[in-house]
C-alpha cells in the first residue's frame, strides 16, 4: 500500500524558514537526530525492563555512516522503531504542527530558535535536499515502512523490506552543506554534542598504525562515554576519577584545585561536577568552560543567566532536565526554577569551600592565590555568597601569612586603632614597588596586607562598608607617622614666610613629569626618617584606580585628572636643616629688600581696598583704578624677583635636587633625562 500526502496545513513556508533561521547553527541537526535515536533506544530498554518487550535487545549501538558516492549521511538505531500510524502521528502531523507553532512563537527572535530543542527531526532539512526514514517497529509482526520527503511539503510513505528492528534516517545532503559528508566534520560534531550520550555511538571503525600506514580494525569506533562521572554516585568515585573526568572534558589542561559533585533531586533535578580551575594569573580567566547538558545531551557552553556570573569562572558540567531550554535567555533569567538552581549551586559552592577551609586549612591557603579572585568576585556580586564567604575569605600579609577577617582584626586591634577608634588596615598593592613604605610601617610595629588582586580595589570598598569602623590605607598614602594618627604630631616651628620660601626652593627642583603634579609640604618626621618622602593621597588614588577599572561618567573625570603626589620634606632631618640654614645665610639678606617692598605694597593694596570698600565698582575714578593696577603689577614683579633669588639658590645647591631625585627613585618615578641627570650629578658629588 502506498500512501501519499501533504504534511500539515500551512507548511509551504516552513522549510525556507527552517533553513534561513537556522542557517548559522545548522550543525545541530546531528544532535537532534542522534538524540532521537538515543530516545528510541532508551524507550525500548525501558519496555524491556518492564517486560513489555520480550525479544532480545541485542547490540543497541547507534551507527553513523557517510556514503560519499551517494551523498548521504545515515543515522541508524536499534530502538523502538515506528509503525505506519506512528509515522503519521509523530512525523507527518505532530512534529509539523509543533514546528509551526514554534516558528510562530519565535519568528522575531532568531536567537531563541538557534540552539532550540525539539525542532527535532525536521532540523534534518536544514542540510538535506531529501530525507528518508526506513523504520521497523519492535512490535510483533510489524511491517517496515519507508518515508521519503524531498523538502517540499509532499511526502511518500510505503511498506518496505527491513530485517532489523529500529530506524535509519538517511539524509541526502544538499549542495551547500557538503562538508557534512566529511569524516572530520562529523567526528568533530559528535565530539561536541554526543560525547556523553547514554547509548554507545559508533562512527566507522577504530584505526591503528600498521607498517607505517593507518588501517581500519574490526572494532567499532565508539565516540562517546555512556556513563560520564557526573552520572555516578559520588561514593563510587575516587579523586583520580574526578581528575580523569576533568581531563576528558579539557584535554591537556592543568589539574584543577577541587571539585564539587552536585546531586539534587528535589525540588528540581540537577547533577553535575564543577571544578575550581588553577589560575596562573589574573589574566588567564576563561569563561564559558561550564558545559550544560540535558539528559547527557550537550546543550551549550554559555551558561550565563543559568549560574551566577562569578560561577561562570568555574569549569565542569551541569546536567538538568529541568532547565527550560527552548526559551530565550531573558526569559531564562526570570524563570523561578532557574533562580532556584542558581542559588542552590551558589550555596553548594560556598559549603564546599567552607568545608575545605575547616578541614584542610593548609591546602586552602596553598591554593588561595587561585581561589582568591573567584571568591572575591562572588562576594562582590552575590550578597548571599558574601555572607557565607566572609568566614573563610583570607587576607595575606607581607610575610605571606594568611588570616580570616576575624583573625586579622584581632591581630591589629591593639596597635592599629587610631585616635577616633577606627581600625586601620594598612596595605600595599605592589610589594616590590612599595617595599620602603612597607618596611617603614613594619618598623613601627604595623602589619601590612598585600592586596594586589584584580578586584581588590572594589573589595576594599566593600569591606569598609561591611566592617564597622574600619579604614584601608595604602602604606604609601602618607608618611608613616600619619598613616595611623594616634595623637597629634608635633608641630614644626616654621613661619609662613619660611614655609613659602622653602616650598619655592623645593618645587623649583622637581623634574617635570607628564600628567603628574607635586604638592610640597614640611613635616617633623624625626632625624632618623628619610629627608624626603613621596606619598599619594588615598582617596584620589582610589578614585583613579576605580576609573581605570570602570570608566565612564564621574569615574572618567577622575581618570583625566593628573596624578597628584605629596612631596613631604622632613624638616628635622640634618640634611634638610642644612639646606634651611644655607638658605638663611645665602638668601635672607638678598630677600630682605624684596620682603620689605612686598610688605609695603601689600599694605598699600589693603589700604586701597579699605578706602574703596563701600564704593560701587563703577563709581571708582579711573585714576584710582590705575593706582591699584600699578600696585598689583609691582607686587607681581617683586615676587618674581624674590622667587628668582630662591630658585637661583636652589639651582646652585646640588643637594636639593639630589634629595628629591632620591625620593623619586625610591618610588620608581625617576626616568629618562631626569635619571640621566641624577646619575651625572651623583658622580660629581662622590668625586
Ligand atoms: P521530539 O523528539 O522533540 O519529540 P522530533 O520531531 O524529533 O520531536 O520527533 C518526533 C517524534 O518522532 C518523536 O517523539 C518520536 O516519537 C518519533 N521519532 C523520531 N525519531 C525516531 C527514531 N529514531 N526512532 C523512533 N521514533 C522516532
Amino acid at each position: 500500500m502506498k500512501q501519499k500526502g501533504n504534511i500539515g496545513v500551512t507548511t509551504e513556508n516552513i522549510f525556507p524558514v527552517i533553513k534561513k533561521f537556522l542557517y548559522s547553527d545548522h550543525e545541530i541537526f546531528l544532535r537532534e537526530l542522534v538524540s532521537n535515536a538515543v530516545d528510541a533506544t532508551q524507550k525500548l530498554k525501558t519496555l524491556s525492563s518492564v517486560g513489555e518487550f520480550k525479544g532480545e535487545l541485542g547490540d543497541t549501538t547507534i551507527r553513523i555512516a557517510i556514503d560519499k558516492k551517494a551523498g548521504t549521511l545515515t543515522i541508524s538505531d536499534k530502538g523502538i522503531g515506528m509503525t505506519e500510524e506512528e509515522i503519521d502521528k509523530y512525523i507527518n502531523q505532530i512534529a509539523f504542527s509543533g514546528a509551526e507553532e514554534f516558528l510562530e512563537k519565535y519568528k522575531n527572535d532568531a536567537n531563541a530558535i538557534i540552539g532550540h530543542f525539539g525542532l527535532g527531526f525536521y532540523s534534518a532539512f536544514m542540510v538535506s535536499k531529501k530525507v528518508e526514514i526506513v523504520t521497523k517497529s519492535y512490535k510483533e509482526n510489524a511491517v517496515a515502512m519507508h518515508w521519503v520527503c524531498d523538502g517540499n511539503p509532499e511526502y511518500q510513505l510505503e511498506a518496505c523490506e527491513k530485517n532489523d528492528r529500529g530506524t535509519d534516517i538517511i539524509l541526502h545532503i544538499d549542495d551547500e552543506n557538503k562538508d557534512f559528508l566529511e569524516n572530520a566534520k562529523i567526528e568533530e560534531l559528535l565530539k561536541k554534542y554526543c560525547k556523553f550520550l547514554p547509548v554507545a555511538i559508533a562512527f566507522g571503525k577504530k584505526k591503528e598504525w600498521k607498517e607505517g600506514k593507518e588501517v581500519e580494525t574490526d572494532e567499532d569506533n565508539i565516540v562517546n562515554n555512556t556513563t560520564p562521572a557526573w552520572t555516578k554516585k559520588p561514593s563510587d568515585l575516587t579523586d583520580e576519577d574526578y581528575k580523569n573526568f576533568y581531563n576528558e572534558l579539557y584535554p591537556y589542561s592543568t589539574e584543577p584545585l577541587f571539585h564539587i559533585h552536585l546531586n539534587v533531586d528535589y525540588p528540581f533535578n540537577l547533577t553535575g561536577i564543577l571544578y575550581f580551575p588553577k589560575v596562573k594569573s589574573n589574566l588567564d580567566l576563561q569563561r564559558n568552560k561550564i558545559q550544560l547538558y540535558c539528559n547527557q545531551v550537550f546543550v551549550t557552553d554559555s551558561v550565563e543567566g543559568i549560574v551566577p556570573d562569578f560561577l561562570t569562572l568555574l569549569h565542569g558540567v551541569i546536567d538538568s532536565p529541568d532547565i527550560p531550554l527552548n526559551v530565550s535567555r531573558s526569559y531564562l533569567q526570570s524563570d523561578q526554577n532557574v533562580k532556584k538552581i542558581s542559588s542552590h549551586i551558589t550555596k553548594k559552592v560556598a559549603e564546599r569551600l567552607q568545608d575545605i577551609f575547616k578541614n584542610d586549612r593548609k591546602q586552602f591557603e596553598e591554593k588561595w592565590d587561585s581561589l582568591q579572585l573567584f571568591i572575591v568576585y562572588g562576594m562582590l556580586t552575590d550578597e548571599k555568597f558574601y555572607e557565607k564567604a566572609k568566614d573563610f575569605v583570607l587576607l595575606k600579609n607581607s610575610e605571606n601569612q594568611y588570616f580570616t577577617l576575624e583573625e586579622y582584626k584581632k591581630l591589629i586591634e591593639a596597635n592599629q586603632t587610631d585616635k577616633d577608634n577606627t581600625l586601620i588596615y594598612l596595605y600595599a598593592n605592589n610589594a616590590e614597588a612599595q617595599h620602603t613604605y612597607i618596611q617603614a610601617a613594619k618598623e613601627k610595629g604595623y602589619d601590612v596586607l598585600i592586596l594586589d588582586g584584580q578586584l581588590d580595589v572594589h573589595f576594599i570598598n566593600q569591606l569598609e562598608q561591611k566592617l564597622e569602623k574600619t579604614r584601608f590605607v595604602r602604606v604609601d598614602s602618607d608618611i608613616v607617622e600619619k598613616l595611623i594618627v594616634k595623637n597629634e604630631v608635633e608641630k614644626l616651628n616654621l613661619t609662613d614666610n619660611e614655609r613659602n620660601d622653602l616650598s619655592t626652593i623645593f618645587s623649583s627642583q622637581i623634574p617635570k613629569l607628564e600628567k603628574t603634579e607635586f604638592i610640597v609640604s614640611f613635616e617633623n618626621l624625626g632625624e632618623n626618617a628619610r629627608p624626603i618622602v613621596i606619598t599619594q593621597n588615598e582617596f584620589m588614588r582610589r578614585m583613579k584606580d576605580m576609573s581605570a577599572v570602570q570608566g565612564g561618567g564621574m569615574m572618567n573625570f577622575y581618570g583625566e585628572m593628573p596624578d597628584s603626589f605629596n612631596l613631604v620634606v622632613n624638616a628635622t632631618h640634618p640634611l634638610i636643616r642644612n639646606i634651611i640654614n644655607a638658605k638663611s645665610e645665602n638668601c635672607d639678606n638678598l630677600l630682605k629688600p624684596f620682603a620689605e617692598k612686598i610688605a609695603e605694597l601689600e599694605k598699600e593694596k589693603s589700604d586701597w581696598n579699605t578706602a574703596h570698600k563701600d564704593v560701587k565698582k563703577e563709581d571708582i575714578p579711573s585714576v584710582e583704578n590705575e593706582d591699584l593696577e600699578k600696585i598689583e603689577s609691582q607686587l607681581i614683579e617683586q615676587n618674581k624677583e624674590k622667587r628668582a633669588v630662591l630658585e637661583q639658590f636652589a639651582a646652585n645647591n646640588d643637594i636639593i635636587s639630589q634629595l628629591i631625585d632620591l625620593a623619586l627613585l625610591s618610588n620608581n618615578m625617576l626616568k629618562g633625562e631626569s635619571l640621566d641627570k641624577f646619575i651625572k650629578r651623583s658622580l660629581e658629588l662622590i668625586r
